[in-house]
């Protein structure tokens, strides 16, 4: 076996020491006052071994992470139905832009976009019956972790500021491509966006995707064929317009939040997660992608 203690500790220490850690994203207010000194990378395999460093017990925004388990629960309850609604192209463009929604009619070009996310939250809000509540039972079972919860403010910081959230959901609507309202669809995103976990209980609840669809517990929650289509969007659209540079440099399934944390995983072999909140420019965390990099290349185990 790799040692891997040895091999995140190397990189914890060499990227801890960088000057440039990026910035904190501000346009989501209660997010901009977050450390961003703040390190942490957990690795769980699937044999047993696992693994935190620096930060990995502190918990963060998900933010955009949680739409791959959005996605999940609404694959498990409806099925293929999905992709009538959203697309399963990569954008090319960043995660809030409206553009190609007005052009393609109403289409996300894929559920990791925020339009996207938003038609994927519409879908949750219709099928369950308390949504809020039954998403956070699906992810503390995911999880099997009661500790997982949404942060309040953060929700309704971002329901203040979401002008472009909710310009996506207007447009979304005027294409008949929400079912309910404006205001609820967001709410419910909103929330979902806002849930927090630490590196270690994002590992966790991550684990069934690299695991053929079942959670920690060995409970089926996904079949293995949808298991591998959401690990296909991650690996082409889970880093938005930067979705080919995540793949060429770290050549993994995986999805960022601009809350700094980063989910990648080696299917039938390990989950990795990282938590640095400074962002690059294109919203995906800074020393995140630095130490996926050197992981996948130190071990030389990706999907390539
Ligand atoms: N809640 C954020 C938004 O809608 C999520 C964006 C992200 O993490 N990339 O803008």
């Amino acid at each position: 076996m790799q040692d891997y203690k040895a091999i995140l500790g190397d990189i914890h220490r060499d990227l801890s020491s960088k000057t440039n850690k990026g910035q904190v994203a501000t346009y989501i207010p209660e997010l901009a006052h977050i450390d961003k000194n703040k390190f942490g990378i957990h690795l769980k395999t699937i044999d047993g071994f696992e693994f935190g460093i620096g930060d990995c017990y502190t918990s963060f925004s998900i933010q955009s992470i949680s739409k791959v388990l959005a996605l999940s629960k609404a694959i498990a309850l409806i099925g293929e139905t999905v992709w009538q609604r959203v697309g399963v192209e990569p954008s090319g463009h960043p995660f809030n832009q409206l553009a190609l929604l007005e052009v393609e009619k109403g289409i996300p070009r894929n559920p990791f976009i925020n339009s996207g996310a938003i038609v994927i939250a519409d879908i949750l809000l219709s099928y369950l019956k308390n949504p809020k509540d039954d998403f956070l039972r699906y992810i503390r079972d995911l999880a099997n972790d009661d500790s997982i919860g949404f942060n309040e403010d953060v929700a309704l910081s971002e329901k203040i500021t979401g002008f472009k959230n909710y310009a996506a959901a207007n447009l979304l609507k005027s294409f008949n491509n929400l079912e309910n309202a404006v205001e609820d669809v967001l709410d419910f995103y909103f929330y979902q966006c806002s849930i927090e976990m630490t590196c270690s209980q994002l590992n966790h609840t991550f684990f069934f995707l690299a695991n053929k669809g079942n959670c920690l517990l060995n409970k089926s929650r996904l079949t293995k064929t949808q298991a591998k289509r959401i690990n296909a969007l991650m690996l082409s659209c889970g880093f938005y317009d930067e979705a080919g540079e995540f793949a060429f440099e770290v050549g993994l399934p995986g999805k960022s939040g601009v809350g700094g944390g980063i989910v990648a995983l080696l299917p039938n072999h390990f989950v990795i997660t990282t938590w640095a909140p400074g962002l690059n420019p294109k919203g995906n965390s800074l020393l995140g992608m630095q130490s996926l990099e050197q992981f996948t290349t130190k071990t030389k185990l990706s999907i390539f």
